[in-house]
């Protein structure tokens, strides 16, 4: 589970990984993916505000959601 900061010129509306709010992109997004590099989702700027140890630990247990649904 990584972070990739992308640039991002359009608004698009997204849903926060974590607290599924709805949200609008804005010039920097920031998506999780996994180790091969494809995407979860984004992150809203809300939850960005958390901190980084905030949003680490809330991912790691949407990871632990993930690895029991497989
Ligand atoms: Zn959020």
């Amino acid at each position: 589970m990584k972070f990739q900061i992308e640039c991002n010129t359009d608004k698009i509306n997204k849903i926060c990984l974590i607290c599924q709010q709805n949200f609008q992109t804005h010039e920097a997004r920031l998506i999780v993916c996994n180790d091969q590099g494809e995407g979860y989702g984004d992150i809203c700027y809300k939850c960005i505000a958390n901190g980084g140890s905030w949003v680490q630990s809330q991912l790691q247990q949407f990871s632990h959601q993930l690895l029991a649904l497989k």
